[in-house]
C-alpha cells in the first residue's frame, strides 16, 4: 500500500493538548497541497475543541520536514486547490507568472498567516531536518522546540529566490545572521537555533515528546482567553515592527524570482529538484 493512501495527517487529543502530526514519512513530509489542507482541517478541529487548550505540530518519520514537495510521486502542483486563505481564483490555467503568483499565496504565505491567527498556542516540535517551506510551518507557530539532533536551512538562494515565500527571516533571527542563514544556505544546529533567538528550547533527542507534552500541559492551565489575548498582543507587536509589511515587500521580491528564473532557465524554481537540494546540505554543518 502506497503511504500517499493514508491520512496525510494525523490528529490525537490527550489532557487538552491536540497533537497534529504530518504524515508523508516516506518523503519527510514534504508538503503538497493535500498536505497543507490536512493540516488546516487539524488546525480546525483543534480550534473548535473546547477541549483543546494547545496545539502541538510535529513530523513522522526522520524529519520534521523538508519543505514543499518539489518532486515526490504526490506532488500535485497542476491541481487545482480550494481557496480558504485568500479570495484568490483558481490558478490552473493562468499562463505566466499569474498562476504560481496565485497559488503561492493561498497555498504558502496566505495559509501560513492563517495558521499563526489560530487563537490557542502552538507549538512546533522539530526533529530532523525542518528545511525551507517547513521553516514556515514552525514559523508561524508560537513556539518552536527542537531535539539536539535537528537542523533548519533555507537554501533556496540556489534556486534563485530570496529565501521562502513568509519572509519571516530577519524577525527569527537578527537581519545579519539572517543574511548569512540564506547566503550560505547551509544547516543550522539546534544549537546555534537557540542561541540566535529561533527557538524556545532544545532537548535531547529520546525526550523531545516527553519535554515537549510537559510544557504544552503547563500553558494548558493557564485561562484560554488570557492565552489567545496575550497571543495577540505579541503578533500585533511583531506586526508593527514590520513584520506583516517585510513579508509582503519581499512576496514581490520573491515572484520577480520566480519569473526570472522561468525565463532564464527550466522553471520557476531554477531547474532544482529534491535531490539536488537534498545534495547541496550534506555535508555542511
Ligand atoms: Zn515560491
Amino acid at each position: 500500500m502506497s503511504e500517499e493512501e493514508g491520512p496525510l495527517v494525523r490528529y490525537e487529543v490527550a489532557d487538552g493538548v491536540a497533537t497534529v502530526t504530518m504524515h508523508r514519512p516516506r518523503y519527510r513530509n514534504a508538503q503538497n497541497a493535500k498536505l497543507t489542507y490536512a493540516l488546516d482541517d487539524a488546525y480546525l478541529k483543534a480550534i473548535n475543541d473546547d477541549a483543546v487548550k494547545v496545539i502541538i505540530l510535529a513530523g513522522e518519520g526522520k524529519h520534521f520536514s523538508a519543505g514543499h514537495d518539489i518532486g515526490t510521486p504526490g506532488r500535485d502542483i497542476e491541481g487545482p486547490f480550494e481557496r480558504r486563505a485568500t479570495n484568490w481564483y483558481d490558478h490552473v490555467d493562468r499562463p505566466g507568472a499569474e498562476g504560481i503568483f496565485v497559488r503561492e499565496q493561498e497555498l504558502f504565505l496566505g495559509m501560513c498567516r492563517r495558521w499563526r491567527e489560530i487563537p490557542k498556542p502552538t507549538i512546533a516540535r522539530v526533529h530532523g531536518a525542518c528545511v525551507a517551506g517547513a521553516l514556515m510551518l514552525a514559523w508561524c507557530c508560537d513556539l518552536i522546540v527542537a531535539s539536539d539532533d535537528a537542523f533548519f536551512a533555507d537554501p533556496v538562494v540556489r534556486m534563485g529566490i530570496p529565501g521562502v515565500e513568509y519572509f519571516a527571516h530577519p524577525f527569527e533571527m537578527n537581519p545579519r545572521i539572517a543574511k548569512e542563514f540564506l547566503f550560505l544556505g547551509e544547516r543550522m544546529s539546534a544549537q546555534r537555533a537557540h542561541e540566535v533567538g529561533m527557538i524556545n528550547r532544545v532537548f535531547p533527542r529520546p525526550e523531545l515528546e516527553e519535554k515537549t507534552a510537559d510544557m504544552a500541559q503547563r500553558i494548558s492551565k493557564m485561562p484560554r482567553f488570557a492565552l489567545a489575548l496575550t497571543k495577540k498582543a505579541i503578533n500585533q507587536a511583531e506586526d508593527r515592527m514590520g513584520l506583516r509589511d517585510t513579508i509582503d515587500a519581499t512576496y514581490g521580491l520573491h515572484h520577480l524570482a520566480h519569473a526570472h528564473s522561468a525565463l532564464t532557465k527550466t522553471d520557476h524554481i531554477g531547474g532544482m529538484d529534491a535531490k539536488k537540494m537534498a545534495k547541496s546540505l550534506k555535508g555542511e554543518s
